[in-house]
């Protein structure tokens, strides 16, 4: 039998993914148990024995994307006639439970984040065992889908930020074995990736939890000297996170890109500690002169939170100071999203909804105002830049080290190969994009 005839065969499932890269990282994973077990993967739902969506529901906004996700699928044929089954998984599931189970009965099963890798069991509940065994290797199904892969360190979070639903969703912080990491690393680097960014809710606590602790410096350099012709990114990282000891690893490593995505969540103390974080403005100064004293050409992005419940106008100018001033390339503005089960949900003073969006437009346009200028700043300069593909139109792009993907812009280029570093010269940029050759 052909191996067409063969994937005729199988029980075949496929996957909807929502949400944030931590998400496409847990279904890559869901995907190799499914592989692995002999199921087939199919790229189109409408022509599976299940559908798996794979839900985010960290603010309201998320879950209602979420819901409609399920809905779309809940209504193909082959699932409105049961024939396929329909699979919820991720974090809706973990945060709302049994209440959910109740009201979504189009789903046949739930499969909370904490129960990801025990997909092939609950298929087999649903539509039954495969026939055959499985494909060997942990993604031996998956292509991957660029030149660049996310690689997940940890999951889980234990600072309780007041605002946020992750540790309810996800459970504690833990840390993933440094050979675990490694082990996912290689697989990736074989198959291709020429950038692996390393993203966690909060990746400078990795290894801390460790009965023997270890530190993300000491992860990262381990992976760079492994991978010399592999760029490494760590987003997310925690502001107390942001050591010594990672800025001489990033510092004295040329493929780890010295780009420190540090989310500050605002620049009032008050409101910091309501939020339950720490730091003020003028410690957060201080730490990116600390970075820009080590390593001048460091890339910094941040994200705020505009009208978090009691931000006075006078607090909020605050934080639009903190925009003009300090010294920062990217930044990332969201309205507080209030949020059942959080202690801020249950905070006086809420701020209306047309306010905060007011407030998060005028510091986004604030934002765009102080940081395209910096980018600007870049014609001229000559930058690696990783060739990741070519759009419709058939126009060449890539990124620089400064530019994390999806969030960044990316690097318009006349020539190169999908794959390969390029020295380019920065000849113009438009926003957050910018062209060289
Ligand atoms: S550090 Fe991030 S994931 Fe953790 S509680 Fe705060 S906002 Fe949520």
């Amino acid at each position: 039998m052909d191996t067409a005839s063969q994937d005729l065969a199988r029980l075949s499932v496929a996957f909807i993914t929502l949400g944030c890269a931590k998400n496409e990282v847990d279904t890559t994973h869901m995907r190799a148990r499914v592989a692995e077990a002999g199921y087939a993967l199919a790229d189109d739902p409408a022509d599976a024995d299940a559908v798996v969506v794979n839900t985010c529901s960290f603010i309201q906004a998320a879950t209602e994307e979420s819901l409609e996700a399920i809905f779309d699928a809940a209504d193909l044929p082959q699932v409105a006639s049961g024939r396929a089954k329909l699979v919820v998984a991720g974090c809706m599931p973990a945060r709302y439970g049994d209440e959910l189970a109740s009201e979504l009965t189009e789903a046949g099963a739930f499969v909370p984040c904490s129960r990801e890798d025990d997909i092939a069991a609950v298929l087999a509940e649903v539509i039954g065992a495969p026939s055959q065994g499985g494909v060997a290797g942990p993604a031996a199904e998956d292509k991957l889908a660029g030149v660049s892969a996310y690689v997940k360190i940890s999951d889980g979070c234990d600072r309780f930020c007041s605002y946020c639903t992750i540790p309810y969703i996800r459970g504690r912080y833990r840390s993933f074995p440094l050979d675990e990491v490694r082990a996912e690393v290689d697989d990736l680097v074989a198959r291709g990736a020429r950038e692996v960014v390393l993203i966690a809710q909060d990746t400078g606590r990795w290894g801390a939890d460790f009965d023997d602790p270890s530190t993300l410096a000491v992860l990262v350099t381990s992976l760079a000297e492994e991978h010399a012709d592999t760029w490494f990114r760590v987003m997310y990282i925690q502001p107390e996170g942001l050591t010594d000891e990672l800025l001489d690893a990033v510092a004295t490593h040329d493929n780890v890109c010295s780009y420190f995505d540090i989310p500050f969540q605002h620049a009032d103390a008050g409101i910091l500690r309501a939020m339950n974080r720490t730091g003020s403005g003028a410690e957060f100064n201080d730490l990116i002169a600390r970075v820009r004293q080590r390593i001048p050409q460091a890339t910094l992005r941040t994200t705020l939170i505009a009208g978090f419940p009691g931000e006075t106008d006078e607090q909020f100018e605050d934080l639009c100071t903190f925009v003009e001033e300090a010294d920062l390339d990217y930044i990332g503005v969201f309205p507080y999203s209030r949020e059942e089960g959080t202690r801020a949900y249950d905070l006086a003073e809420q701020v209306d909804d047309d306010e905060k969006a007011d407030r998060a437009q005028r510091l986004r346009d604030l934002s765009d105002a102080v940081c395209t200028p910096r980018v600007a700043a870049r014609i001229g300069r000559t930058l690696d830049v990783l060739v990741e593909g070519r759009e419709e139109d058939g126009q060449l792009f890539g990124r620089a080290m400064c530019q994390a993907p999806e969030v960044d812009g990316v690097t318009y280029l006349e020539s190169g190969e999908v794959g390969e570093v390029r020295r380019v010269v920065i000849g113009d940029t438009l926003l957050y994009e910018m062209e060289g050759a």
